[in-house]
């Protein structure tokens, strides 16, 4: 069974049952409300004839005259309350022998009350005329009311049976259009939505829906727009970065590929020269696939971290040392200021990213520039932490390419970075080693004048590596 099938057929039954039962409940009130009516009526007449049979009887001493006084009055355009319809009451006063001694019915006068039919049922039904302790007759009263009632309410149910019908038909008409309408509404936009998600599955991820709707259905839409978007731009960076790797693989192997070939032709000897510049791309491409695989580790959140305090002066002070011939030979005069702390981290992830930063610095200042390190307390988001800023005076980079320097294999001069060596990665590992210890990194530059890299550690980690 489909929603929508579900739907229509939960509102129309809803809709036949509660007809029946308001139908039910009706029928029920009419039957009370006729018996109950038909009782206080019956009451009244007997209460209203008993007075006047006691007032005549000690009036009179006996009954007689009762009959032409009764019908007398009964003739009396004024005394209304005595003209009963006899199809709807039955009357007959008896005396103390049973014998009739009134009635509408001239004949029956005289009768005794066993020459009747049903004289028992009479009998049964017989109410005593009591005047001063003594009876001195019996008045039979038979109220039509009750076979007139039942008459009454047959007709009555019966209209309110053929109403239910005539209402359960056109409510069940009405609840099944209203059904068929508002389910549409309800299920066109899911519709769309199965057919969009059927679409991305076949790997159409231009795939989108308007939003339309109920508000749910509406932000279900927009998630499933959202989630599309994502995915599309996931598909996008992994495209790119699979054309971006095979980019950076053919050089090194074209010129490995070079050079074997022309020592297998003879054209050069396999000298440690020779050999050197096949070297010098093996160790180019080992470092791009080790910097891949830490950085897709990172992105998956994934990068083992070994977490311990970290002497990050002492850290920074090392790198220096190992870059000394490099500043020497740009002489370049480095500076180390502020008081640095002991944030928890891996030190050699760390330490890879400031040999990234430091290394790109180097790289990028002019000779006889200036390098400045500076640490700093700073709290971000109420988080104590610790500031590293590496201040370099070199190039700077362009306006336009700073939103861009740490994305994957971005370099802003392509042909004189990849000659300097680097894989174009550096800043994006920095970035996502930075972001894995919930810290940021943050660029500043000058172009011409320099630029300057700021990165905040937490003093404690409370980001937990999945
Ligand atoms: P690479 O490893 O090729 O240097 P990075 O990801 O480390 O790649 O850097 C990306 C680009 O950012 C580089 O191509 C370079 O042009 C620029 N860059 C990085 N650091 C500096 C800096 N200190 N001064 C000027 N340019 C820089």
């Amino acid at each position: 069974l489909t929603l929508r099938r579900k739907f229509i057929l939960a509102l129309v039954s809803m809709v036949v049952f509660m007809t029946i039962i308001s139908g039910s409940i009706s029928l029920l009130s009419v039957d009370k409300l006729l018996d109950r009516s038909a009782s206080y009526i019956q009451q009244g007449i007997m209460k209203q004839w008993n007075g006047f049979l006691l007032a005549y009887y000690e009036e009179h001493g006996s009954w007689e005259g009762i009959q032409e006084d009764i019908m007398h009055a009964m003739q009396d355009p004024q005394k209304r309350e005595w003209r009963i319809p006899p199809e709807n009451i039955r009357v007959m006063l008896l005396d103390k022998n049973f014998t009739v001694v009134f009635s509408p019915a001239a004949p029956d006068l005289g009768r005794n009350i066993n020459t009747f039919q049903k004289s028992d049922e009479m009998k049964a039904k017989l109410t005593p005329v009591v005047v001063q302790n003594k009876t001195v007759g019996y008045l039979w009263f038979e109220n039509m009311f009750s076979s007139r009632t039942d008459f009454l309410s047959g007709t009555l149910s019966s209209s309110i049976v053929k109403a239910m019908i005539i209402g359960l038909i056109i409510t069940f008409l009405i609840a099944l259009l209203l059904g068929i309408i508002l389910s549409r509404r309800l299920t066109e936009p899911l519709k769309k939505l199965t057919e969009a998600v059927t679409s991305v599955g076949q790997g159409n991820l231009t795939t989108r829906i308007e939003p339309e709707g109920s508000t749910d259905i509406k932000s279900l839409t927009e998630a499933f727009n959202e989630m599309t978007t994502q995915l599309a731009h996931t598909e996008e960076v992994r495209s790119k970065m699979v054309a971006d790797i095979a980019h950076e693989l053919r050089t090194p192997l074209t010129v490995i590929a070079g050079k074997l070939e022309s020592i297998q032709e003879g054209v050069l000897t396999a000298t440690p020269e020779t050999i050197l510049p096949i070297q010098d791309e093996v160790i180019r491409m080992t470092r791009l696939v080790r910097d891949l695989q830490d950085l897709s580790l990172a992105e998956a959140g994934k990068l083992p971290l070994d977490i311990r305090q970290v002497d990050l002066e002492k850290l920074i002070r090392q790198i220096l040392e190992h870059f000394e011939i490099a500043l020497e030979e740009k002489n370049i005069t480095t500076k180390v200021t502020g008081d640095s702390n002991h944030p928890e981290g891996d030190a050699d992830r760390l330490k890879q990213v400031f040999v990234n930063l430091i290394d790109n610095a180097i790289r990028h200042s002019r000779v006889g520039g200036e390098f400045h390190i500076r640490f700093k307390y700073e709290s971000r988001n109420e988080v104590q932490g610790v500031c590293v800023s590496l201040k370099d005076s070199g190039e700077g980079i362009p306006e336009q390419d700073i939103p861009h320097v740490f994305d994957r294999f971005y370099r802003v001069d392509q042909v004189r970075d990849r000659a300097s060596g680097g894989t174009g990665l550096g800043l994006a590992i920095a970035r996502e080693f930075i972001q894995a210890h919930g810290g940021q990194i943050t660029v500043e530059s000058w172009t011409g004048e320099g630029t300057c890299f700021t990165v905040w550690l937490p003093l404690h980690r409370t980001v937990t590596q999945s």
